[in-house]
């Protein structure tokens, strides 16, 4: 049975809801997008062809701010994973307390299948399609599955032949996750990666977990590979990797750095894992059960069901992927008492620096990558700690303390 993400979001928004006093109306449009666009336009093929393409941006809420989110580029586009990120985009944003909204968007393609021409003309459509319901104080997008700083460069500069209300260096804020040298910010691409290892750090603090711990990894991408690389620096054992064409294990332990390298030059986990006798080959089913310490998904959505969550050995989850444990896996697995820090918690860095840099395009500033890192350990680590206040205090989990936190900052915005 397919599982529907925008159900178990609203799931956990009824659960933190119990906790936070407000008027039903109010819970009932917090539950629901503020509003959905859907958009068509001509695509003109390399061959002279032309396909109309479909796309859609959702804006959730804009309690706290301008909406905020990412655009995928997917054939399988789907409303209700797009309603579902942009839901969890208004809740993270309110967690770590930046002035932004909830949005996310997409176009059902599959970028793959384009030459480099092809997916220029198709960004610089969308952002034409998009541009009377965007802007730097109205709805920002970013990069998400399959978008690049590049196709961000690309929206962006077409956006800004669309208006002429702010500086140019001002509209560049319409776009986040855009390449450095065009308006993007230092850190951008570690910071989600970063910002997860800040938040494990303190929460390895606070159950006084020492350092002597493995980690298993699902997902070598941006996040995944960056995350992977910090705790490895930090001392802790990676012993499991993974991408989309399988895993690697080691009891003793992975060098993340080549296989950085490795994946770089083209291989996939599963080939590292053939040319290394020190290595297993494992499935990503296997790698989510594996008895390590500490288990990270940061690939998918809904890969953590009812079905594995009994069987799920580790003894803290971090959720580097949006939605990666289900609500029905969420009740058992806080039934086993296994700590999870949730998404909207632990993956929020990215974000984070998102702000960051439409606060440097929106002032005309240049932060070194040392401020962007040090600002955004600091509100990660603050939101961390509120986080674990709430669950101390409520004696809850971390994601219905997380959800609370949120709520009372949005019911505050509202007033
Ligand atoms: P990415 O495309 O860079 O990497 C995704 C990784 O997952 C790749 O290694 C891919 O091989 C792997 N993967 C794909 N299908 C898989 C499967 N069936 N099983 C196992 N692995 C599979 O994407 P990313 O930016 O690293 O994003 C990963 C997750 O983190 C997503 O859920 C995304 O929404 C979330 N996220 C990303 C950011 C960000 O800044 N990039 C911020 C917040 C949340």
């Amino acid at each position: 049975m397919k599982i529907n993400p925008f159900e178990s979001a609203l799931t956990q928004l009824n659960i933190a809801a119990k906790y936070v006093r407000m008027p039903g109306w109010v819970l009932e449009v917090l539950s629901r997008p503020e509003r959905i666009i859907e958009v068509n336009f001509p695509l003109e093929k390399d061959s002279g062809a032309v396909e109309i393409i479909k796309g859609y941006r959702v804006q959730f809420n804009n309690w706290m701010g301008p909406y905020k989110g990412g655009l995928r580029f997917h054939p399988q586009v789907d409303m209700d994973e797009v309603k579902a990120l942009s839901f969890w985009m208004m809740i993270k944003n309110a967690t770590v307390n930046i002035p932004f909204g909830g949005g996310k968007g997409g176009l059902e393609i599959d970028p793959k299948k384009l030459s480099e021409a092809e997916l220029e003309r198709l960004s610089r459509s969308f952002a034409r399609a998009l541009a009377p319901n965007i802007g730097p104080e109205i709805d920002v997008p970013a990069p998400d599955v399959n978008t690049t700083g590049q196709i961000m460069n690309w929206m962006t500069d077409e956006y800004i032949k669309k208006t002429q209300k702010y500086t140019k260096e001002q509209l560049r804020a319409t776009f986040t996750g855009k390449p450095v040298g065009k308006g993007g910010s230092l850190g951008r691409e570690e910071a989600t990666g970063m910002g997860g290892f800040f938040v494990l750090r303190e929460l390895m603090g606070k159950l006084k977990l020492g350092k002597d711990l493995t980690v298993a990894v699902q997902g070598f991408g941006n996040v995944g590979s960056h995350l992977a690389s910090l705790v490895s620096e930090y001392g802790l054992k990676v012993v499991a990797l993974s991408d989309s064409k399988g895993g690697v294990y080691a009891e003793e332990g992975l060098d993340v750095q080549e296989i950085v390298s490795f994946k770089k030059d083209g291989g996939s986990l599963a080939d590292y894992a053939r040319k290394r006798s020190s290595c297993e080959a494992i499935s990503n089913a296997k790698l989510l059960e594996l008895p390590v310490d500490i288990l990270v998904p940061a690939a998918l959505e809904s890969v953590i069901t009812k079905e594995n969550a009994p069987k799920i050995k580790a003894k803290v989850i971090l959720e580097m992927a949006n939605g990666p444990i289900t609500a029905g896996a969420d009740l058992i697995l806080n039934k086993r008492k296994i700590p999870v820090v949730p998404d909207v918690l632990a993956n929020s860095g990215g974000v984070t620096v998102s702000y960051f840099e439409w606060y440097q395009n929106m002032h005309d500033e240049k932060w070194s990558l040392e401020k962007v890192n040090r600002k955004l350990e600091k509100m990660m680590v603050e939101a961390f700690g509120e986080v674990w206040k709430i669950k101390g205090e409520k004696r809850i989990s971390m994601r219905t303390a997380t959800y609370i936190l949120a709520l009372r900052r949005l019911l505050a915005a509202r007033k």
